[in-house]
């Protein structure tokens, strides 16, 4: 079903990640192409309930392509969690004479998203901009390629200090209830273990850990947690090595906020560039409550249903290629 679209509503909402702004510059700059008005909404879903909203032109969205974060702001907005938080961002919407939404978000983004678009029938179409990589039926989301790249170099930085005075370094990495940040920046890094949630128990995971990094010819290691693979991170796995092995002397390091940071890469500011115009098509031909994904370098739409409610898996190979090589 094709229907006219005179206006859309744009959002940027959850963890804010290196790219949103080239999805924002993207979706507003495709929309006015095909003749079709912007409306960038401030602060995510608070900002729709509060009516923070201004009109792009093109040029709102010139010289941000390059810029990290997001200049529409983002937030996590608890009174969306209620109908009546809700009913006042569809009152904001009439107002504003907004016809549909793109939202730029994570899971929680589009769970809300899609609750709104069944109660008001209003089409929305979800942009994936998490450093997680978490959502099932894309292979990328924007802001993860700069992420892993961002905590590569954090990794390539400790390993100096790491050889020199023989010790076990952990490091914490985001990635909310997924592994995927940790292991690939494990790989890239050429770490010793990456704790994940969705791998053995983590007293395995320990153990696989310091037996690799220990091997003779070796005098440190580094051992990526993800944050969430154990109650209290990096700094709990350090005392339950402690525990078991007093005789190595580890450091911590969490990388933090640092991991959202940074100018996204070219392939950050591509995938968002690409993911921008197809939801602008996509709304065009008559598309509602989908996200964009990417999927073998192919632009795909699926339903934001299976988006959200769809585990994506740790790839098992590359679970094996770190495995193989931390030896
Ligand atoms: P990230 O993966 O980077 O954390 P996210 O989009 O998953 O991003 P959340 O904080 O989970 O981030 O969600 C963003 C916002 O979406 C929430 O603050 C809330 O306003 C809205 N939201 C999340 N879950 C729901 C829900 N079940 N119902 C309505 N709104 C929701």
């Amino acid at each position: 079903m094709e229907y006219h679209i005179k206006t859309i509503g744009m959002l940027t909402s959850g963890g804010d990640a290196p790219g949103m702004n080239a999805a924002v510059r993207a979706v507003t700059r495709a929309a006015i192409s095909n003749g079709i008005r912007v409306k960038a909404i401030y602060r995510g879903y608070k900002g729709l309930i509060d009516g923070e909203v201004k009109e792009f032109t093109s040029q709102d969205v010139s010289g941000i392509i390059q810029r990290g974060g997001t200049i529409i702001k983002s937030a996590r907005c608890e009174e969306f969690l209620t109908p009546e938080g809700r009913k006042r961002a569809h009152e904001t919407l009439k107002r504003e004479k907004i016809d549909a939404l793109i939202v730029i978000g994570g899971d929680g983004t589009f769970t809300g998203g899609r609750l709104f678009a069944q109660e008001y029938n209003v089409p929305v179409i979800g942009i994936p901009g998490t450093i997680d990589n978490d959502l099932w039926g894309t292979d990328a989301t924007i802001g993860y390629d700069t992420s892993l790249n961002t905590i590569t170099d954090c990794i390539d930085k400790l390993r100096d200090t790491a050889t020199s005075h023989e010790r076990v370094f952990l490091v914490e990495v985001m990635g909310r209830d997924a592994g995927f940040l940790t292991l690939n920046a494990a790989i890239a890094g050429g770490c010793e273990a990456a704790i994940i949630p969705e791998r053995a128990t983590v007293k395995e995971q320990i153990e696989d850990a310091i037996g690799n990094g220990r091997r003779k010819s070796k005098n440190s290691s580094i051992v990526l947690v993800q944050e969430h693979a154990v109650e209290g991170g990096a700094g709990k796995v350090a005392e339950m090595i402690q525990k078991v092995h007093p005789e190595y002397s580890t450091r911590v390091t969490v990388l933090g906020h640092l991991q959202r940071g940074g100018s996204p890469s070219a392939y950050d500011r591509i995938l968002a560039s690409r993911m921008g115009v197809a939801a602008i098509q996509a709304l065009i031909d008559g598309q509602r409550n989908v996200m964009v994904g990417l999927q073998k370098d192919e632009i795909v739409l699926v339903p934001l249903n299976k988006a959200i409610h769809q585990k994506k898996d740790i790839e098992e190979d590359k679970w094996q290629t770190m495995l193989t090589l931390s030896i």
